[in-house]
């Protein structure tokens, strides 16, 4: 196959730029090693209700993100954070933490955050879209980049790689190698939020809320370091989210225990109710090769500075672009990171 532009990854980032040239009439394929396309973003049912097991959240002063949910006629609402808040102590004690919800202010998605990666992959022609299409690696010759990927080659004049470029160190050869330092840039750029895993349960009633509780909790007890409401907007159903922190070799030996202990976990925050919850849900993004590698099951405990490092700039004359959330020179590592990212991209396709 030949194309101008080979686009690797279809998350947010990919599907973002793939949209922007096909607005623009030019020549793309977007290349995907999974069986569906959103990356990060993945929206799954528990039980009949649609819950979010990447990003939940997009803020106020995030414009791309706003803009695109706003285009796609997507109804936006509140994350719910009226009442108190929880802390567990290390020992396992329960302390009541009065104020507003600590997401107060961000937003949330009616249906999911899949509607905005469905969103754009709807106006994309399917022939322009290859899943299951793993990229293995990239060799630059007389007549452009040669791709080598799991259905065969396709020929193309740039490439954009979005994904991120820690994984794609592990992913994907390049021939002839990039220079050290611009693989050891690539392989310091932490994957955002890759180590972590998130764990949802589903309940008829919000029991948290009629008792004045917002839903959010940080634990020193675990497993669940970390939860607030995930509730769907119509209230047909309410559900509570935790960030999981027991550590990725556990999760992965002990899953089990680890979503039986999470739900006695919610029992012993917010009542007894809490036990028998109608759906539970978890999906652990450290154990994906296509989003973490074992440098990410560490990952930063704060938001790290993002932005496109120097040494990934210009690589193969300017034909070899890096465009993940993570380059997002303003908002990187977030969902309007990824919109940057592509915006920065075809800036620099020309
Ligand atoms: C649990 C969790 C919670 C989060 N919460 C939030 C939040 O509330 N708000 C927020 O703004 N952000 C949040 N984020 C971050 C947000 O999800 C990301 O910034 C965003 O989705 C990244 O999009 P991307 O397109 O850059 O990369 P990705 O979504 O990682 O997409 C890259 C794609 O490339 C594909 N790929 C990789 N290698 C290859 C290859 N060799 N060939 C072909 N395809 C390949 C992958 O399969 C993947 O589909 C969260 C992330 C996680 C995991």
């Amino acid at each position: 196959m030949d194309t101008d532009i080979l686009i690797i990854g279809a998350g947010l980032a990919g599907l973002s730029l793939a949209r922007r040239l096909e607005q623009q009439g030019m020549d793309y394929l977007l290349c995907e090693s999974a069986g569906r396309i959103g990356g990060r973003v993945k929206t799954d049912l528990a039980g009949q209700v649609p819950v979010d097991l990447g990003p939940a959240w997009i803020w106020p002063d995030q414009p791309r993100i706003n803009a695109l949910a706003r285009q796609l006629g997507l109804l936006v609402f509140d994350q719910y954070s009226k009442g108190d808040g929880l802390w567990q102590t290390v020992s396992g004690e329960v302390h009541r933490a009065p104020g507003a919800g600590s997401m107060k202010g961000s937003f949330r998605i009616a249906g999911g955050l899949a509607r905005l990666t469905q969103g754009l992959a709807d106006s994309l022609p399917e022939n322009r879209l290859l899943l299951q299409n793993s990229v293995k690696s990239l060799v630059k010759g007389d007549n452009g980049i040669l791709a080598g990927t799991q259905r065969g080659e396709i020929r193309a004049n740039r490439v954009v790689v979005a994904a991120p470029p820690r994984l794609v160190t592990a992913t994907t050869g390049f021939s002839p190698s990039l220079p050290d330092e611009v693989m050891s840039e690539m392989h310091d750029v932490p994957t955002w939020m890759a180590g972590h895993a998130k764990f949802i349960a589903v309940y008829g009633r919000p029991w948290w809320r009629e008792a004045g509780l917002s839903g959010d909790a940080i634990s020193q007890t675990g497993p669940l370091a970390e939860i607030h409401d995930a509730s769907p907007h119509d209230e047909q159903a309410f559900a509570l989210f935790g960030f999981v922190g027991t550590p990725p070799a556990i999760r992965a030996t002990h899953r089990d225990k680890v979503i039986s202990d999470a739900v006695s976990q919610l029992a012993t925050l917010f009542g007894p109710q809490l036990a028998s919850p109608q759906a539970v849900l978890m999906e652990d993004w450290a154990a994906n090769p296509m989003i973490a590698t074992p440098a990410d099951h560490n990952g930063p405990d704060h938001h790290p500075a993002y932005g496109t490092p120097a040494a990934l700039r210009g690589l193969w004359d300017g034909n070899l672009i890096f465009a993940s959330s993570e380059m997002g020179n303003h908002f990187g590592g977030f969902l309007e990171g990824a919109l940057e990212a592509a915006e920065q991209a075809e800036a620099a396709l020309g």
